[in-house]
């Protein structure tokens, strides 16, 4: 395939983070983005990832963008007629100390600012 000589934008990197930032400026209406990869699409770490979309995150900004990625990929297949293959199973996080359970209680009311800790 050849290479445009000129873009607007060039992405270096083929991975999650390059193809995510392809597929969010041509969404915004970017045109001329151009992904250069070295090798194959996806085929550094994003290829050894194990595929967990975790919900729960340190700060409300990071557990809001893995809401935002779970619900992008629900709907990427409607939108673009490619299977991803995410399947929501859910998961269990265990504390083994008191202040990891305090961790968690904070990750659960930042995802959900209702929550209650008798509720948790
Ligand atoms: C074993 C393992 C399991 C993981 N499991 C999970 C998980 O379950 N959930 C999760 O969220 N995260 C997981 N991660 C982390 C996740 O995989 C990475 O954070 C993510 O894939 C990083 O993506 P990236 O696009 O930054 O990098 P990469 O996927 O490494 O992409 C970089 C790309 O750039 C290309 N490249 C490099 N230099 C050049 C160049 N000069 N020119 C052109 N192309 C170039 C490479 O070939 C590569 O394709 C896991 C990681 C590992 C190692």
């Amino acid at each position: 395939m050849s290479v445009p000589s000129r873009a607007s934008v060039v992405i270096v990197g083929g991975g999650i983070a390059g193809c995510s930032v392809a597929y969010h400026l041509t969404k915004i209406g970017v045109t001329d983005v151009v992904l250069l990869e070295r090798r194959q699409l996806t085929c550094g770490t994003t290829w050894h990832a194990a595929g967990l979309v975790g919900q729960l995150r340190a700060t409300r900004n990071l557990t809001e963008l893995a809401k935002y990625t779970a619900d992008l990929f629900h709907s990427l297949e409607a939108e673009t007629g490619q299977a991803t293959g995410f399947k929501q199973n859910g998961s269990i996080s265990v504390a083994k100390t008191p202040q990891r359970l305090e961790e968690l209680y904070r990750g659960a009311s930042m995802a959900r600012p209702s929550v209650s800790r008798s509720s948790c």
